[in-house]
């Protein structure tokens, strides 16, 4: 079932929604359950996958050279969440990136997608690779989330790469984007910023995910925003936990998101990571209700590696 249906369907009921990460190469998919396991009891509508691309790195040979090599760190996204759909019939979305990608291998993922029976994508144009300072596409490839989106979109329509295929199958998938309530990084302000996502919403994005913040007045600002431009799909906001004082700089130097002073002072008069998470669990719980009183469609948590918080926040909604 597509995302959208799942949120019309809740009509003023906030709905929750997880997301996991792939397992690292070389590990089995079990430990992906049991970190699910305990969070299905509150019956998510939908389990997001992340996408991770290829890095290349630099190996040491015997007689001291370097080869560069291709690595994927985290791979099988489609293939999980096929097998999160089976095990625990739960819809599920994966991440698409255009980064890595060259057109005909983004067409034959997604015909993957609608064999395994996946109904939803969330869009997205990924990160620069670790050796570029800046985004670069394949060749070939999509330079933006908005034409990876038109491709969906077309084949949506049955228009496929190759133009002379005859009665082609129209796929209907349900397609997600991502908005930032404190700004692309690479954007130069937020007009512009919104701008660009308001042309993904035009394009055919059905509905948007946020990046993370820890400050709902920013998430609220950012819905006005989005509204008094025009874009009027379901704006739901991603939420994660904080739980270890490494993450006071860590979060902000990777998401470019600030943590609020509140959040800040009582992390550092903390002794241990535990009492972090202690912290953690309470600011999450405390955005998490003061979002659903304020009607927001679905609380979409973060649940990388901390499971246990994420299940404590939703238990207490
Ligand atoms: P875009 O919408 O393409 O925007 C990128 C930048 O370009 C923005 O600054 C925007 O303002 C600007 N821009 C957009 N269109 C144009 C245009 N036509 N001309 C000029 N400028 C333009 N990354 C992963 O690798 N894997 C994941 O699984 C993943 N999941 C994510 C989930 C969520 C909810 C979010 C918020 C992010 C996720 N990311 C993931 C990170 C994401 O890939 C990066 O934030 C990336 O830098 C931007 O992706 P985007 O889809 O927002 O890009």
């Amino acid at each position: 079932m597509k995302v959208i249906d799942h949120i019309n369907q809740a009509k003023d009921k906030t709905i929750v929604s997880f997301e996991v990460l792939p397992p690292l190469k070389g590990k089995g998919i079990e430990a992906l359950y049991r970190h699910l396991d305990p969070l299905m009891e509150f019956k998510p509508a939908f389990i997001n996958v992340t996408y991770h691309r290829s890095e290349h790195v630099f190996k040491k040979r015997a007689d001291g050279s370097f080869e560069k090599v291709v690595i994927r760190k985290r791979p099988g996204t489609e293939s999980i969440c096929a097998a999160i759909m089976n095990k625990y019939n739960v819809d599920t979305v994966p991440h698409l990136i255009c980064g890595g990608f060259g057109i005909n291998e983004t067409e034959d993922a997604l015909i993957n997608l609608r064999y395994l029976g996946i109904d939803n994508v969330l869009v997205l144009r990924g990160d620069a690779a670790k050796n570029e300072t800046a985004f670069e596409p394949e060749p070939g490839g999509h330079k933006y989330a908005i034409d990876l989106l038109k491709q969906v979109v077309n084949l949506n329509a049955g228009i496929y790469l190759e133009e002379d295929l005859k009665s082609t199958h129209k796929t209907e998938f349900c397609i997600g984007v991502a908005g930032y309530p404190e700004k692309h990084f690479e954007a130069p302000n937020m007009d512009t910023d919104l701008r660009y996502l308001k042309a993904k919403v035009d394009a055919g994005a059905d509905y948007i995910v946020t990046q993370m913040f820890f400050d709902n007045a920013k998430y609220y600002a950012f819905v006005k925003a989005c509204r008094a431009i025009g874009i009027n799909v379901p704006i739901i906001p991603g939420l994660k936990p904080v739980y270890t004082k490494k993450q006071m700089n860590v979060l902000p130097k990777t998401f470019h998101i600030d943590l609020p002073t509140d959040l800040s002072n009582e992390m550092l008069k903390c002794k241990t990571d535990e009492e972090v998470e202690q912290v953690g669990t309470e600011w999450l719980l405390h955005q998490s209700k003061d979002l659903k009183k304020n009607g927001v469609p679905v609380l979409h948590y973060y649940t990388l590696g901390k499971p246990h918080v994420v299940a404590n926040v939703v238990k207490e909604l």
